[in-house]
């Protein structure tokens, strides 16, 4: 094969970030040199520069370039973080394009879901567009069909939120269950989005971060036209697991909560992590402590400071934050860290038994990579959609009751953690989870589904290339 330059094009945020750097290992070891243009954002919730540098230092093969883009414009003070996102891509467009420009060689353009704006840019250079789309292969099948289904849904999702929806390829999905930003037809968010979803479609092909033997429905709707009618979607490849390796970001110590867990039995201990930005508020914090608690089983939990603390550097005062005594009562069998911790490499510890998660897809993943149950508690964005293909197509978890009033009581934070740990239910959900977790494994060997999805990507882009040089 000729030599290619990809330019990977991520949106903004740990969770588009992480796995478009291991696409990029992939397109590394098939011999293609890779470039990752990250649009510089002075955002809370991007990447900072920091953490990027780290990762950089980490993927010395990688080539990162930070992408400018100018101040002006509203989108910086838009109340609404993916309006923001959004609008700082369109800013980022012009700069986009003069990089490109400037940058010799490029054969093709990944695109994240967020940067459809993009192809764009791509049309105007003539490169061939492909989109990367992170999360579960069931939302693409869903928001393939958006533009089709959205006009003739009888009125806003929220204001129909019981009213079980019907998308080709997955489980009924309630309207409270439906990704947050579409929730209310007609407002700018749920326009932005559903021309997201529409413009997918013009991509060469769009790659996505699962496994086919995971989702055989949903592959199966998307690739018998039944999500988009009358019109063919581009060739949907599933390419993943795509996950973290176990140890990340060139930090050589191993994290405190690490050497806790060698100490540990194995499948002993309950993880709780809410992805990059979840937060809870403090009488949250306290039902989930007192839950934990009366569960009596051990616990490693990431603690953050509630909403309200933002825009405070400041770290969480546990004492405060947490019920009085549960620190020191729990003291036995607990690790409580604050802010980050290892996620992936906490999941693959042979001591972990359940993970409490977001359903943030790459928290998914990584909790499937590892053979490891959930519990699903859906915060934003597309979670609640997640969550149902999770609990419902997969089954490879179990929900908390009152995520969608937004307060989960201790009681049901105790009886989730009591029927995962040590339920015949728990047992099954495990007995499932070794088996999705051999099915990933295989998916990325040599000839498994995955490696050959990307080799069939390979050959489009060189055919591509070829045809546009002759
Ligand atoms: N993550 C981590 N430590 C934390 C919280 C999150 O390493 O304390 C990582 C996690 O392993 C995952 C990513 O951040 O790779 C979060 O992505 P996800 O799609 O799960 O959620 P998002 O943050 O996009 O909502």
């Amino acid at each position: 094969m000729t030599h290619k330059t990809v330019v990977l094009y991520p949106s903004l945020g740990v969770g588009h970030l992480n796995p478009m750097v291991e696409l990029a290992k992939v397109f590394l070891r098939r011999g293609l040199a890779v470039l990752i243009a990250v649009v510089d954002s002075p955002d809370k919730d991007s990447v900072s520069a920091d953490a990027l540098a780290r990762l950089a230092a980490a993927n010395p093969d990688i080539a990162f370039r930070l992408l400018p883009v100018p101040s002006c414009g509203t989108h910086k003070h838009h109340p609404n973080p993916v309006m923001r996102t959004i609008g700082v891509l369109r800013v980022a467009n012009p700069v986009l394009l003069d990089f490109l420009r400037a940058t010799p060689d490029v054969d093709a353009l990944v695109l994240d879901m967020f940067c459809t704006d993009a192809l764009d840019v791509a049309a105007e250079l003539d490169v061939p567009a492909y989109i990367f789309f992170p999360s579960a292969l069931g939302d693409l099948a869903i928001m393939l069909n958006l533009p089709y289904y959205y006009p003739t849904a009888p009125s806003s999702f929220k204001d129909m939120p019981e009213t079980l929806l019907h998308f080709p390829g997955v489980p009924p999905i309630r309207a409270l269950d439906m990704v947050t930003s579409l929730q209310e037809r007609g407002s700018d968010i749920a326009e932005a989005r559903l021309s997201q979803c529409a413009r997918m479609m013009e991509a060469r092909g769009i790659l996505v971060n699962t496994f086919t033997s995971l989702e055989e429905r949903a592959l199966k709707a998307l690739s018998s036209g039944l999500c988009t009618p009358g019109r063919s979607a581009p060739p949907v490849r599933c390419i993943g697991p795509l996950v973290l390796p176990g140890n990340t970001g060139g930090i050589s110590e191993r994290h405190a909560c690490i050497e806790w867990l060698d100490t540990q039995p194995d499948r002993s201990v309950v993880f709780l992590s809410f992805g990059s930005l979840g937060r809870f508020s403090t009488a949250q914090l306290g039902e989930i402590a007192r839950g934990l608690e009366s569960s009596g089983q051990r616990f490693l939990w990431v603690v953050r400071n509630p909403p309200e603390h933002r825009s405070s550097s400041v770290e969480p005062d546990l004492e405060a934050l947490l019920p009085e005594g549960f620190l020191e009562r729990t003291r036995e069998r607990s690790f409580v860290v604050t802010n980050w911790a290892p996620q992936s490499e906490v999941l693959r510890h042979q001591s972990i038994g359940v993970f409490v998660t977001h359903c943030g897809w790459n928290s998914a993943l990584e909790g499937i990579a590892s053979g490891v149950p959930m519990i699903c508690w859906p915060l934003y964005a597309e979670q609640r959609m997640n969550k149902v293909h999770m609990v419902e197509e997969m089954k490879v978890g179990v929900v908390v009751e009152g995520y969608e009033e937004g307060l989960v009581k201790a009681e049901e934070v105790e009886a989730k953690v009591r029927l995962v740990m040590a339920s015949g239910d728990g047992e099954e959900i495990r007995q499932r989870l070794l088996t999705a977790k051999e099915m990933a494994m295989d998916a990325l060997k040599e000839g498994g589904s995955s490696d050959v999805a990307f080799a069939e990507f390979l050959t489009d882009l060189q055919n591509r290339t070829c045809a546009s040089k002759r």
